[in-house]
C-alpha cells in the first residue's frame, strides 16, 4: 500500500534561495502546461493527462533517483536532484521503500513528502464491523447517525482579533513595502496554525467515525457551487450578499473537503468502504415515519415531524437519512436480533420524490442514541 510522510525541512538560507528559484520554476513549467492545454483547445483538439506527462518525462534531465539517510537520533537527510543533500527532522520512521519525494513550502515552513510503499496490501473490507452515516454542517462540522457530534473552532478568539488588526493594518502599507510584506508573514503564520489544528482536528474525527466501522455514507456536495457568491452582476445584483459571503465562510471554515479527504484516507487503511449519496431532502425526511416536508425542519438543530410528532436533533435526522440512502446493498454485519437503525425515506407520503433505499430492512428506535447530543472535541 502506498501512504505518504510528510517531514518539515532545514534548509540552509542558500538552500531555501535554491528551492523558492525552483518553486518559481515549476510554477512556470505548470503555466506552460496550462497554456499548452489551452492552445489545443483554441485549436479544437485536446490534450490528455497521458501525453502531457509522457512530454514533461522527456523533458526532463534528471533522473537520479533520492536518497535518504538518518544522521541523527532527529535528524535525516534526502539527496535531491539538482538540490543535493537537503536536512529534515526525522519525526518519524519512513517504514518502507521510497517512490518519490517532493517538495512544498506552507506558511513559513519548506517540508518534503515522500511516497512510500509500505509493502503490506491493504487491509480487504471487514463485515464485522458496523456502519455510519456522516452529515457535515455549517454549525457542526460532523455529525454521525450515531448521535455523536465532533466540532470546535480552529481560531482561537486571540488570534482573531490579531487577524483583524493585521487586515486593517495591511490596508494602510503600500504594495511592494517591507511592511507590506512583514504583514502579510504574521498573517500567514496564524492561518498556517489555523490549518494544522483544523488539519490535526479532521485527522482525529476520521479515525473516530471510521474505525469499528465497515461502511461511512458522505453527502455528495458541491462545494465550489454552494460557496458560490451572491454578487451578481451590475445588470441584475444578487440578493443577501453579505449574508451568503458569512455562510460561505463558515462552510469554508469547517473545511468540508479535505474531512472528506481525511476520512478516506483514514478508510483506505482500515479497510472501511466510503461512500457518498445525494443530500436532497435528507435533512426534511423524518427517520422515523418517512414523512417529507421543509416545515419538519423547525430550526437550524431541531427537526419535529410534523407527521408522527418525532423529534431528534436536525444534524443527526440528516446523518440517518444519508446512512439509509447509502447502506442499501452493502453487506457489512450487524447484531442479530437488533435492527439496524433505518430511515425509511420510500415511505413517502408527501408526494415528494425522494429516492427509494433498500426494502424489506426492518426500522426500528436509534442503536442507544442518547437524546441529548453530546459533543466531542
Ligand atoms: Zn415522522
Amino acid at each position: 500500500m502506498l501512504v505518504g510522510r510528510k517531514y518539515r525541512l532545514v534548509l540552509a538560507p542558500e538552500q531555501v534561495a535554491t528551492v523558492e528559484e525552483y518553486a518559481a520554476i515549476c510554477r512556470a513549467v505548470w503555466n506552460v502546461g496550462l497554456e499548452q492545454r489551452r492552445e489545443y483547445r483554441r485549436r479544437g483538439a485536446l490534450i490528455g493527462y497521458a501525453q502531457q506527462t509522457r512530454e514533461m518525462a522527456e523533458a526532463k534531465a534528471d533522473p537520479r533517483h533520492l536518497s535518504v539517510e538518518r544522521t541523527g537520533r532527529k535528524r535525516a537527510r534526502a539527496h535531491l536532484p539538482k538540490l543535493g543533500w537537503v536536512a529534515f527532522r526525522w519525526s518519524r520512521p519512513l517504514g518502507g521503500t521510497l517512490r518519490s519525494a517532493t517538495v512544498s513550502c506552507d506558511g513559513k515552513h519548506w517540508y518534503i513528502s515522500f511516497l512510500v510503499e509500505i509493502g503490506t496490501p491493504a487491509p480487504a473490507i471487514s463485515l464485522e464491523r458496523g456502519r455510519v452515516g456522516v452529515d457535515r454542517g455549517v454549525a457542526v462540522l460532523a455529525a454521525t447517525s450515531d448521535g455523536r457530534f465532533f466540532d470546535r473552532s480552529f481560531i482561537t478568539k486571540g488570534e482573531a482579533a490579531r487577524y483583524r488588526r493585521l487586515q486593517q493594518q495591511h490596508a494602510r502599507t503600500r504594495r511592494g513595502s517591507n511592511r507590506r510584506k512583514a504583514c502579510q508573514a504574521k498573517m500567514r503564520a496564524i492561518m498556517c496554525r489555523v490549518r494544522d489544528r483544523r488539519r490535526d482536528f479532521h485527522a482525529q474525527t476520521a479515525c473516530r467515525i471510521v474505525d469499528r466501522n465497515a461502511l461511512v455514507v458522505l453527502e455528495e456536495l458541491n462545494i465550489k457551487g454552494m460557496t458560490a457568491s451572491a454578487k451578481g452582476t451590475m445588470v441584475r445584483p444578487g440578493t443577501h450578499v453579505r449574508q451568503k459571503a458569512g455562510l460561505n465562510r463558515a462552510i469554508l471554515d469547517k473545511g468540508w473537503h479535505s474531512f472528506e479527504l481525511a476520512v478516506r484516507n483514514r478508510a483506505r487503511h482500515r479497510g472501511v468502504e466510503v461512500r457518498t449519496v445525494d443530500p436532497a431532502y435528507t435533512s426534511v425526511t423524518c427517520p422515523a415515519c418517512g414523512c417529507v416536508h421543509p416545515d419538519n425542519r423547525k430550526s437550524q438543530a431541531s427537526f419535529v415531524c410534523a407527521a408522527c410528532g418525532h423529534r431528534e436533533h436536525a444534524d443527526t435526522v440528516g446523518a440517518k437519512n444519508t446512512l439509509a440512502r447509502g447502506h442499501a446493498g452493502h453487506r457489512a454485519w450487524r447484531p442479530r436480533h437488533q435492527p439496524v437503525c433505518e430511515a425509511p425515506t420510500s415511505v413517502n407520503p408527501q408526494g415528494i420524490s425522494a429516492p427509494a433505499t433498500a426494502v424489506g430492512i426492518p426500522s426500528a428506535q436509534p442503536l442507544g442514541g442518547s437524546p441529548s447530543p453530546s459533543f466531542e472535541t
